[in-house]
């Protein structure tokens, strides 16, 4: 994670001091804490300046970043994302043109591929960090901003929403797009092959992911904590 600019480390307030609050969800039942995902520091919310972001002031971990996208907003590039995901998943992927012969593959019909000529260990990674997490990732985002827009707290709120932080980690969409193009510009000698849809669709998926996690979710957490959730 890059270092934030000096000036944006005044925006945390002071890490509060250990014993001063209970040890269980504080920032689910108190919305004026921000709570640090990676360390548990826990500080107080403050409003930030336009491109501001504040960090922790324990590890520097992110805390939050200003910006202007609405809860519905950010529901409107989860259901976009999954129309991506679809996308990238029905289409095909790249169109092999070998000696005359044209195939076309889809992602799924990639994996299979990979698994059957020895290569398990690829395809299980590849299922997971391509397909699995990001799909988790975006029906997670999906349930909870659904009931949020709506002006609930969803069930399992909590659950959920650490399901969606671990997800978070695992979804490594651009990992597979640097890949695929690697692969493609190492292929230009033996074969013709010719980006589908499909990779089009996990290009556009890729930039909407980054920009969905770069919010990160601390904005949801005091969503729900304005509604309710404890
Ligand atoms: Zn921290």
């Amino acid at each position: 994670m890059p270092p934030a600019p000096p000036h944006t480390l005044t925006h945390a307030t002071a890490a509060l001091p250990p014993g001063a609050l209970p040890a269980q969800p504080v920032l689910v039942a108190r919305p004026e804490l921000v709570v640090c995902d990676e360390c548990d520091a826990v500080h107080g919310r403050i409003r930030l300046a336009r491109g501001h972001v504040a960090r922790c002031r324990r590890c520097g971990a992110l805390l939050g970043r200003s910006h202007v996208v609405t809860t519905a907003g950010q529901l409107a590039f989860a259901l976009a994302a999954l129309v991506f995901l679809l996308i990238g998943n029905l289409s095909p992927l790249v169109a092999l043109d070998l000696q005359g012969i044209r195939i076309s593959v889809t992602l799924p019909h990639a994996i299979s591929l990979t698994w059957r000529i020895g290569q398990p260990l690829v395809a299980m990674l590849a299922t997971a960090t391509a397909l699995v997490f990001p799909a988790a990732l975006i029906l997670l985002r999906l349930y909870v901003l659904g009931f949020l827009v709506a002006g609930q707290v969803p069930p399992r709120f909590r659950f959920a929403m650490r399901a969606l932080r671990w997800c978070t980690y695992w979804s490594m969409v651009e990992v597979f797009m640097l890949s695929a193009l690697v692969s493609m510009v190492r292929s230009a000698g033996v074969a013709d092959l010719v980006p589908g849809v499909g990779m089009f669709g996990y290009a556009a998926l890729t930039l909407l992911l980054t920009s969905i996690t770069a919010s990160g979710l601390h904005g949801m957490w005091k969503r729900g904590s304005e509604l309710g959730a404890g």
